[in-house]
C-alpha cells in the first residue's frame, strides 16, 4: 500500500526529471556517452618523468577508478585527460576528438572536473558555488536563465548541499564543501566527469551517497566517470574498471578482481596488505596490515 505523500513524492520526482530533460534539451544538450583513449601517454615535470607510455580505453558510460600509491602520477593522469596539461608525448580522445585540439570553453562543456582541494578565495554562497558550473553552457553571458536556476536546484538536492545554498562556502566543513564541487561539477552537465578523491573528507554515509549518486550517473545517464581513489575498497565496490599506476606507468587496467589481487597490489603498496573476499559483494576486499600489531592479532586468533 502506497501512502498519498509517497504517490505525491513520486510524481513531483517525474515531472521533476521531466521539467529536467525538457530543459536539457532546450539547449541543444542532449545526454550523449563518449569513450575516452589514452594513447601512449609521457608526461614530465622538468626533466623527471611521472609516466610514460600509458594506453587504455574507458568505455563510454563506465565507471573507472584510478588507484595507485602517493606520487604515481594519479592527479596528474587526470589533469591530462582534462586538458590541463600537455603531455610530452602521446594523446587523450574524448571521443573523435583530440583533448589538445579543443578549447578550453569547448572541453568545459564536455568535461567537469572536481578536483583534490576547492580553494575557494571569494564569499562566493554553495548556490552562486554551484551556478559556476553553468558558465560554460553561456558564453561571455553571465545572466541566469529560470533553467540554469532548476539545474543548479537538482545539482544541490542530489548531492545534499540544498540546505546549504545561501551558506558561504569559505564556512563549509570539508565534506560539505566537497560535495558542493561535485553539486558545481554536476550543474555543468558533463558528459565526462573526473573526480580527484571525491570521497576524502567524507564520512562513512555520504562516501556511499556520493558513489551511489556518480555510479547512477554512469548507468542511467552514461556519464563517462573516472575518479581517483585512496580507498581500494570503495574503488572495488563501485568501479567496472580499475587503472593502477605504479612504477612510472600504468601498471594494470582491468576488472576490480583483475586488478586487485594479492600480488599485484603487494608489487605496487608493499607487503602491508591482504586481499580477501568482500563479506557482501563480488568484489575484493583490501585489508591493511600492521607490522606492530599482526602479532597481537594473530595471538588472538590461536586463542
Ligand atoms: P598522485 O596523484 O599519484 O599522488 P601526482 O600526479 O600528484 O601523484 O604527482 C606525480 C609526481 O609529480 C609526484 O612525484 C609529484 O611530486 C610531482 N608533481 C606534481 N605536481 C608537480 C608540479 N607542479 N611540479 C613538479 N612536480 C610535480
Amino acid at each position: 500500500m502506497v501512502c498519498a505523500f509517497c504517490r505525491a513524492h513520486a510524481r513531483f520526482l517525474i515531472l521533476w526529471d521531466r521539467a529536467f530533460l525538457t530543459s536539457k534539451r532546450s539547449m541543444g544538450c542532449e545526454a550523449m556517452s563518449i569513450e575516452i583513449r589514452v594513447d601512449s601517454l609521457s608526461f614530465l615535470y622538468g626533466a623527471r618523468t611521472v609516466f610514460s607510455d600509458v594506453s587504455l580505453t574507458v568505455e563510454a558510460g563506465s565507471f573507472t577508478g584510478v588507484v595507485g600509491p602517493n606520487g604515481a602520477g594519479k592527479t596528474t593522469l587526470l589533469k591530462c585527460i582534462a586538458g590541463l596539461l600537455r603531455p610530452a608525448s602521446g594523446r587523450v580522445m574524448l571521443g573523435d576528438d583530440d583533448v589538445s585540439s579543443l578549447s578550453r570553453t569547448a572541453v568545459a562543456k564536455i568535461v567537469a572536473v572536481v578536483p583534490q582541494d576547492h580553494h575557494v578565495h571569494f564569499d562566493f554562497t554553495v548556490e552562486e558555488f554551484v551556478m559556476l558550473g553553468r558558465l560554460p553552457h553561456h558564453g561571455r553571458s553571465l545572466r541566469q536563465t529560470g533553467c540554469d536556476r532548476e539545474i543548479v536546484a537538482r545539482a544541490m538536492a542530489l548531492t545534499g548541499v540544498a540546505s546549504l545554498a545561501d551558506r558561504y562556502v569559505t564556512a563549509l566543513s570539508g565534506g560539505e564543501r566537497q560535495r558542493a564541487a561535485i553539486a558545481r561539477a554536476l550543474a555543468q552537465e558533463p558528459q565526462v566527469l573526473l573526480l580527484d578523491e571525491p570521497t576524502s573528507h567524507l564520512d562513512i554515509g555520504h562516501q556511499v551517497d556520493v558513489l551511489d549518486l556518480i555510479g547512477g550517473m554512469c548507468e542511467d545517464e552514461g556519464m563517462t566517470v573516472i575518479g581517483v581513489f585512496h580507498d581500494l575498497n570503495l574503488a572495488a565496490m563501485y568501479c567496472d574498471q580499475i587503472i593502477m599506476m605504479g612504477g612510472g606507468t600504468a601498471r594494470w587496467y582491468g576488472s576490480p578482481r583483475e586488478v586487485l589481487t594479492q600480488e599485484r597490489v603487494v608489487s605496487v603498496y608493499g607487503d602491508r596488505v591482504v586481499v580477501d573476499e568482500h563479506p557482501v559483494y563480488d568484489a575484493p576486499l583490501v585489508v591493511p596490515v600492521s607490522r606492530r600489531s599482526s602479532r597481537k592479532q594473530m595471538a588472538l586468533t590461536r586463542q
